[in-house]
């Protein structure tokens, strides 16, 4: 699969973001977390923004509202937001897991693998120019390196997130910053170079290629550690590249917001 989500209309890209919220709905891939929770937490926000905050996991007041970021981090993150002029409807909100751990514990690493097809579906639907990661679990886990957020802070790249090349902005954790005042300060500071961030033109979309289709179908079966032998577990692949979004900040806003909280 290449390049589907760049033919989609913004419409058909929220259209199939709804799809995937139904997915994850009934996602038992953590058995725990499927007992544990009340609500999945897909995201909520502009399905087509240009700004994407990814945090760890939801917490408490999370799993029971089943919207991300409404507890005390929330407020700080909605405060910050006002201060450089947008709002939650501009953006696009989701978190590495889409369960709540129990006890607020930390996301083990196979429930981020467990998930992680989640995320990179959103990046690709959403189509952002900008994700900005709060903290060690997203930066960690979209870099594809162990680095942590106190080294990375502040400091942009460009990179691919499955398919789509985006402007990684890797920020604290605003939970982190709600009891440390220099934290705090910090924060504040990185989240201020966002507009700049976002006025810098889309990402290069890398062109990916066609994986071509068997000319005629093999007759004898696929050896037990193949690719296609392994399938059905691992049809999970992010697919598709596409055009820089759109929309987002500066562009028209979709007026309509459905119970995900999608606008
Ligand atoms: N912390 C997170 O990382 N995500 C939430 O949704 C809430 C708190």
């Amino acid at each position: 699969m290449s390049g589907e989500e760049s033919q989609l209309s913004a419409e058909q890209r929220r259209d199939a973001l709804k799809e995937v919220f139904a997915q994850a709905q009934s996602c038992v891939r953590c058995a725990d977390l499927a007992a544990t929770r009340k609500t999945v937490v897909f995201g909520a926000g502009n399905a087509d923004a240009d700004l994407m905050f990814v945090g760890e996991a939801p917490g408490a007041s999370e799993d029971e509202q089943g919207l991300p970021f409404v507890g005390a981090a929330g407020k700080l993150l909605n405060k910050l937001l006002e201060e450089i002029g947008l709002q939650r409807a501009d953006v696009f909100i989701c978190n590495v897991l889409k369960c709540h751990p129990p006890g607020n514990r930390d996301p083990q690493p196979i429930e981020i693998e467990n998930c992680r097809e989640y995320l990179y579906r959103q990046v690709e639907l959403i189509q952002p120019r900008v994700i900005c990661t709060l903290g060690n679990f997203s930066t960690k886990l979209l870099r594809e390196d162990p680095t942590g957020i106190t080294r990375l802070h502040g400091q942009p790249e460009v990179l691919a997130v499955g398919r789509r090349a985006v402007r990684l902005y890797p920020i604290f954790h605003p939970a982190a910053a709600l009891y440390t005042p220099r934290m705090l300060e910090t924060l504040r500071e990185d989240f201020k170079r966002l507009p700049e961030m976002l006025a810098l033109p889309a990402p290069d979309q890398p062109q990916w290629l066609e994986v071509p289709e068997p000319a005629e179908p093999e007759e004898s079966p696929a050896p037990s550690g193949s690719r296609a032998a392994r399938e059905p577990e691992e049809s999970l692949a992010p697919s598709g590249s596409g055009a820089p979004s759109g929309a987002g900040p500066t562009a028209e806003p979709v007026a309509e917001v459905d119970q995900l909280g999608l606008f």
